[in-house]
């Protein structure tokens, strides 16, 4: 769905620019996932798909559920025991087949895999080109509300969301910096930006964990090493105390893979252009709750 464009006027101030929020956490799932799950699930619909399979207990696998209800064809899920009650809750709301099982999601995922055929369809929550293309319309949506970007912000987990905006970029013939956030403990993208290699990281750690895949894409680590990718790392406490600035700002609640974009932008952190623009992708969150986020704050002694 086509989400709102808003002028962060707080935000516009404190960096000197006109700071634009795409608000893909409007999206009804939450997340931008709802564009980038729902045109691979739609493809391969029209390709035969008769189920769709996924291991994500995350904003994924709730894009998969939910857009398998709006086609009529069966979902199975298979998270980890891990995996958040309210994420599980709101996958079966949208009838989806969910299976708890394994330690882990490597665990978990095997078993998904063991259950894929022809017909039943694996999809995966960002290495896809199909992902990337429903990603890309983003970009199109912000141009033909008279907006062009100078420069853009997102948050990196296995990088879907980055190229997919780079895809959209390119189809607008827009040549832009993106910088691309993560935390210090999921840094996949920045530890191999910096190693010019496409390197896994043993462990991931901290409070973003949509943003916590060891190793991102190759499409992501390829056009980092190709397109104007500027690469930031920030704590888990800034990004959590953006998602608390955000909610007082904008009244949304987002979860700390996002609070880590939005970050860099109150801790004016990038020096823009005076009066340029600036799009911001507010990439949302489905499970994450004003507890969550509070119980977090506690586990980082942070006093709000
Ligand atoms: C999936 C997701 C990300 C990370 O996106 P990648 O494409 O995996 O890099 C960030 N924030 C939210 C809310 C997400 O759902």
């Amino acid at each position: 769905m086509n989400t709102p464009l808003i002028r962060s006027k707080k935000l516009s101030e404190l960096n000197h620019c006109h700071i634009w929020l795409k608000m893909e956490s409007a999206q009804t799932t939450g997340s931008f996932k709802e564009r980038s799950i729902g045109h691979a699930c739609k493809q391969y619909a029209q390709q035969g798909a008769e189920k769709f399979i996924s291991s994500s207990g995350g904003n994924a696998g709730i894009s998969v559920a939910h857009i398998g209800q709006q086609l009529n064809i069966p979902v199975m899920i298979v998270v980890p025991k891990t995996t958040s009650q309210t994420a599980i809750e709101i996958m079966r709301q949208d009838h989806a087949e969910v299976i708890v099982h394994g330690d882990s999601w490597l665990e978990a995922n095997a078993l998904a895999l063991s259950y894929v055929s022809p017909k039943h369809v694996y999809i995966h929550p960002f290495d896809d080109p199909y992902l990337w293309e429903g990603i890309s319309d983003i970009v199109t949506e912000v141009i033909a509300e008279g907006v062009r970007p100078d420069a853009v912000v997102l948050s990196v987990g296995g990088g879907s969301l980055l190229s997919g905006m780079v895809q959209g970029l390119k189809i607008n013939n827009l040549d832009i910096p993106i910088y691309a956030i993560e935390t210090l403990g999921t840094a996949s993208l920045n530890t191999a930006m910096q190693k010019k290699q496409h390197i896994q990281l043993d462990e991931v750690t901290g409070i973003a964990t949509t943003l916590a895949a060891k190793k991102v894409c190759k499409r992501a680590f390829d056009l980092s090493q190709q397109e104007n990718i500027i690469g930031l790392t920030v704590s888990d406490t800034d990004a959590l105390l953006a998602c608390f600035e955000f909610l007082d700002d904008h009244k949304t609640l987002v979860e700390p893979a996002c609070g880590a974009g939005l970050s860099v932008l109150y801790q004016k952190k990038i020096h823009f252009m005076l009066s340029s623009n600036v799009l911001v992708i507010v990439c949302g969150g489905a499970t994450t709750t004003l507890q969550s986020l509070l119980n977090h704050a506690k586990d980082l002694s942070i006093v709000l």
